[in-house]
């Protein structure tokens, strides 16, 4: 075996969320000793997207639900336990052109044989102030993950894409009404989905309107929302109990334009599982998958990712065993 230097890491890991952690579980129990960098720019917390969200009842294995946060500090308490190094910083820069891979984070240079990026993607927002008040308490960018909070409750949907058309859709279990607000006069999702909600008798449609403001953060719940013309200005009031925005998600790339394969939407490309375009780079979790954007999905591509950096390694002679993982009870 090819043995680097000790300063060389055989795995660094990007990012903190279900995909990340759970590539860190794997890679430290195949004694790989990997570094993960937490990441500190969503609200100055690692822990990616569930840390935005309340209880979550779909991961499976938690019968009766877990809030959100407490979910990834398991997943983190799990990746430490069989000796993970967590470092709380943002990632600086990289450097993917040759071998060893350079991760610079706070000034310092870390070396690494592979790369495993898992940094996730940002739900875009409307940015208007209410609306950071109330997420969590009404206002969400996922109704997959809270839809089942508004049973027979009324409920808005802002966007136009498929995206919006699948959550408004999606809503409609468990909503009396979802009202799509959509900033034209016609839709840029695609035609079949068009048609499955314009064919919902729970969907109604609020055209040229964007959501000026979100009522009523004194209350800490969404009783309303003032919508505005988008020809016109003119401004009237929505009553509604919750509000899902849709308006498009941004994969978590820029320290990586340049030096991977992106889409043109900026996803990571990766084919044969989570092998990136650069040998030794792979990527896991939704900053490589727009598509299904589940904890459980990213948790199961992170597995990969870390089965894929082992496997790797080994076909380069180029893994150094760390300590030895904890004994599993
Ligand atoms: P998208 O196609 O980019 O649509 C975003 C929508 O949000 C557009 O209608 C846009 O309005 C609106 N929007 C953007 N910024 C806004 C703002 N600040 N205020 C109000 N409205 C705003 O995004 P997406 O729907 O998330 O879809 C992303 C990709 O995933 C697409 O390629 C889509 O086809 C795909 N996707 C596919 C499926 C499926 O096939 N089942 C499901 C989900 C997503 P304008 O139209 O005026 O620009």
């Amino acid at each position: 075996m090819n043995a680097p230097a000790n300063d060389i890491r055989n795995v660094i890991i990007i990012g903190s969320g279900p995909a990340g952690f759970t590539a860190a579980i794997y890679a430290a129990r195949a004694n790989l000793k990997p570094l993960l960098f937490e990441g500190l720019t969503r609200g100055g917390q690692p822990g990616g997207q569930l840390m935005l969200t309340t209880e979550v009842e779909n991961y499976p294995g938690f019968p009766k639900g877990m809030m959100g946060p407490e979910l990834m500090s398991l997943f983190r308490e799990q990746a430490a336990r069989f000796g993970t190094d967590l470092i709380q910083q943002d990632v600086e820069s990289v450097e993917l052109g040759s071998r060893p891979f350079k991760v610079t984070s706070d000034g310092k240079t870390h070396l690494a044989q592979t790369v495993i990026i898992a940094t996730g993607a940002s739900a875009n927002w409307l940015n208007i102030p209410t609306e950071n008040a109330l997420k969590g308490y009404g206002v969400s960018a996922c109704a997959t993950c809270d839809g089942f909070f508004f049973k027979n409750k009324e409920v808005i949907v802002v966007g136009g894409g498929d995206s919006a058309l699948e959550e408004a859709n999606f809503l409609t279990k468990f909503a009396s009404k979802v009202t799509l607000v959509h900033r034209r006069d016609a839709l840029r999702a695609s035609k079949i989905m068009q048609e499955r909600a314009m064919a919902n008798p729970k969907i109604a449609f609020e055209w040229n309107a964007a959501v000026d403001e979100i009522k009523d953060p004194a209350q800490k719940k969404v009783t309303g929302v003032v919508l505005k013309d988008t020809r016109t200005g003119q401004k009237r009031e929505l009553r509604c109990d919750g509000v899902f925005v849709a308006i498009g998600h941004t994969p978590n790339t820029e320290l990586f334009k340049g030096k991977l394969g992106l889409d043109d939407k900026g996803y990571i490309v990766v084919k044969d599982g989570t092998h990136t375009n650069v040998p030794g780079v792979f990527a896991c979790g939704d900053v490589m998958d727009h598509k299904y954007r589940q904890a459980i999905t990213a948790a199961g591509s992170g597995c990969m990712a870390a089965i894929d950096a082992e496997r790797w390694l080994e076909s380069q002679h180029a893994a150094v065993p760390g300590k030895a993982a904890a004994p599993v009870a």
